[in-house]
């Protein structure tokens, strides 16, 4: 998955700044830096929730030109492997946990109801979470609800999971049951792109890290060099 010469503003304000970038498959990689740089407009570009109005975008045989307006059909089948995760969890409040992670295989990959349940079942097990399935997401503590939100991205069976600083709302002591499901699916190679401000994870989960500031990138590279430059 590639960015290239990429440009956003919004209003007179100038956000991504021609930047260039590549996301390897099977790898994770951690976007960083201030915030208002520009980590959440280089994620939602990853999956069109934000459209840049130049540059390209490359992604299996997706081939787009941002100056060009984008297919319904294309936006779709990009978004069919690029599964999000947001800060605030976003689970549907009227549907159980079960019901949260059924929805996107049943309705859009229209697998039957049977098999979405047996998957979104081992999926819980996964996070940790085999026995919430008929649990409102008003029950859930935060990081039981972020871990529903993963489960739920990864029951579409995406290519890429997109992250956009999916523990910043939680207290420390249900951050790190996030932190591990995160670990084990990069132990998994499972394609991931993340923005965090937790440094200490970062350096921890990356096989790449971005440093975005003011638009632009400053650092984009192996975690061991950055890391040990001060
Ligand atoms: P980060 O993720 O690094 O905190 P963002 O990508 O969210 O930064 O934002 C980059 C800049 O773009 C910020 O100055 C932010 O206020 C601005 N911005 C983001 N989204 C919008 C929007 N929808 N409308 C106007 N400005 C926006
Ligand atoms: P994030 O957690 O991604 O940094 P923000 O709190 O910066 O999110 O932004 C939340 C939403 O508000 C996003 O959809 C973003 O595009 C939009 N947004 C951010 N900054 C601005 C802004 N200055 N004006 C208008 N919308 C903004």
């Amino acid at each position: 998955m590639k960015l290239t010469r990429i440009n956003k503003t919004y209003g007179n304000k100038h956000v991504l700044k021609d930047i260039t970038l590549d996301f390897p498959a099977g790898k994770v990689t951690v976007l960083v830096g201030p915030s208002g740089s520009g980590k959440s407009t280089i994620l939602r570009s990853l999956n069109f929730l934000v459209t840049p109005e130049s540059g390209q975008y490359e992604f299996n045989d997706h081939q787009i030109d941002f100056s060009q307006s984008i297919s319904n059909k294309e936006k779709l089948a990009v978004r069919r492997e690029t599964g999000m995760v947001f800060q605030d969890y976003n689970l549907f409040p009227h549907k159980t946990v079960l019901g949260n992670i059924i929805e996107g295989p049943t309705q859009v990959l229209k697998m039957g109801k049977k098999q979405a349940i047996e998957v979104a079942r081992e999926l819980l097990a996964k996070v940790g979470l085999a026995d919430y399935g008929d649990v409102y997401p008003s029950e859930l503590s935060g990081g039981q609800a972020q871990r529903v939100a993963i489960a739920r991205a990864l029951a579409m069976k995406p290519q890429y999971v997109l992250l956009d600083e999916p523990t910043s709302a939680l207290d420390p002591e249900l951050e790190l049951s996030v932190l591990k499901v995160l670990l084990q699916l990069a132990r998994e190679k499972q394609s991931m792109v993340l923005v965090t401000h937790n440094m200490a994870f970062a350096k921890q989960i990356a096989d790449k890290i971005i440093f975005v500031e003011n638009g632009e990138i400053i650092y984009d590279g192996n975690p061991e060099e950055f890391f040990s430059q001060d």
